[in-house]
């Protein structure tokens, strides 16, 4: 095996990680089958993250595989700027389905951030088409993850993020967010206290009036900043809020999409009618980049009422890129024959009673779960955020099991192929890991 460790690992600039620690002390992936990853040393590791919270099918899927290689004998590679291809309106037309027609168009990206920048860009140029070009004002959430685009971090609450990089979009205002570790700890599914933050709305429309105001955008569960799940009735108010003052309401769906919530979209679970939808990650099965934007009928209409030319001045040379809409065909049809949300809605029972008996042992502070999702929550060191939940990061790594950490946080979502002997090795090993860390 050694012969696939690189020369050198000195130029690769390595994204969202600590490049020096990394270089010292390597994790190295060298291929994929169904819920196990190898690492480069030959052992199994088996994935509790579906990636990046992208592989839903579980890797190397046989169909997911052949249509890509078929695809790039037939179509390397064709632009969508006045021109196209079937594979792209074939996908369009199958992804209305998949949505239920909740949606009536889709809009092709490369990944989730350029999703949401996307879907911000629509928001505002939407209202202007309608003469109301005074919406300029996007709203976001207190550590909402929307992607790394300005858009993005502009809309989105991680501090981190945002810092370094100075100014951001200007008009933007953020809803607080939900967690609260005091009230809602060791819930299973949606917390019964807060919904009214969703009232934070009503604020920040008298501040600003409504006539200002083009869209507000959340994660129906925030994923990327620990697994927070909105109180019960939280986004039904949102929702009412938005529709009271004309607001766009945008759910990222970028993690929560493409049955991640034993349900196809967070929209179906929660019941709640977004009017844009982010979404990438499952939408290809991670298997080629895709990111994709989700619109309601009216939205769309509204731009074709403008005089005859391009109706909207946006796209990428990648939108539709043949080999993403082959992947994303392929893993439609995966989902369906496999059916892939009801066997993740049949074992989501026992991944919660799973997640949930890690309660008590060590620096567990809280655990939280929603779909095949789990968070748990760790007592942070003093002065050292973050390294205790890395240091177990690094420990379930070399006892084979893929975890993800975001703060002192611990984050699960597993490929929704797996079976209950996965959830036990899974928790099996996560529990030693944690007992060790005492
Ligand atoms: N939105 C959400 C909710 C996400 O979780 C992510 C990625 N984790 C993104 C946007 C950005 O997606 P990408 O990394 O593909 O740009």
């Amino acid at each position: 095996m050694n012969e696939t460790r690189p020369a050198s690992m000195a130029s690769f600039w390595m994204p969202f990680t600590n490049n020096r620690d990394f270089k010292m002390h390597p994790r190295l992936l060298v291929s994929a089958e169904g819920m196990y990853y190898k690492d480069v040393d030959g052992n199994s590791i088996l994935d509790g993250t579906a990636g990046l919270w992208c592989v839903p099918c579980g890797h190397a899927q046989p169909k997911i595989v052949a249509a890509v290689r078929e695809m790039i004998g037939q179509l390397d590679f064709a632009p969508t700027f006045q021109m196209g291809h079937p594979a792209a309106f074939d996908l369009a037309e199958q992804l209305m389905e998949y949505t239920n027609h909740r949606f009536g168009h889709v809009f092709y990206t490369n990944s989730g951030s350029e999703a949401v920048d996307t879907a911000l860009k629509m928001a505002l140029a939407y209202h202007r088409a309608r003469g109301e070009g005074t919406r300029t004002r996007l709203i976001g959430r207190e550590r909402g993850y929307h992607g790394v685009g300005f858009g993005g971090i502009s809309v989105g609450g991680i501090a981190g993020n945002r810092k370094p990089y100075g100014a951001m979009l200007p008009y933007v205002d953020h809803l607080p967010h939900t967690h609260d570790l005091e009230k809602n700890a060791f819930t299973r599914g949606e917390p019964e206290y807060g919904a009214h933050l969703a009232d934070e709305l009503e604020r920040i429309v008298t501040l600003h009036d409504a006539s200002t105001i083009a869209a507000v955008i959340v994660e129906p569960v925030a994923g990327s900043t620990g697994v927070l799940i909105p109180p019960k009735g939280y986004l039904k108010r949102l929702r009412e809020l938005c529709t009271k003052h004309g607001i766009l309401l945008i759910f990222d769906e970028v993690i929560t999409g493409f049955g991640r919530m034993t349900t196809p979209f967070a929209a179906d679970y929660f019941d709640v009618e977004p009017d844009l939808m982010t979404t990438a990650k499952g939408l290809t099965n991670g298997v080629v980049p895709m990111g994709a934007v989700f619109t309601k009928p009216f939205l769309y209409e509204a731009f074709m009422q403008a005089p005859a030319g391009i109706e909207l001045f946006h796209g990428y040379t990648y939108s539709g890129h043949p080999l993403a809409c082959a992947a994303s065909l392929a893993t439609l049809e995966v989902f369906r024959e496999q059916k892939i949300v009801e066997h993740a809605a049949s074992l989501q029972s026992y991944w919660e009673d799973a997640v949930h008996s890690l309660r008590g042992l060590p620096h567990v502070i809280d655990i939280r779960s929603i779909g095949l999702i789990a968070g748990i929550e760790l007592a942070p060191i003093a002065g050292k955020p973050g390294a205790r939940a890395f240091d177990a990061f690094k420990k379930a790594f070399a006892d084979g099991v893929l975890i993800r950490t975001t703060g002192d946080i611990i984050a699960l979502s597993p490929p929704l192929v797996l079976e209950k002997k996965h959830i036990d090795e899974l928790f099996g090993k996560l529990a030693k890991v944690l007992k060790d860390l005492a």
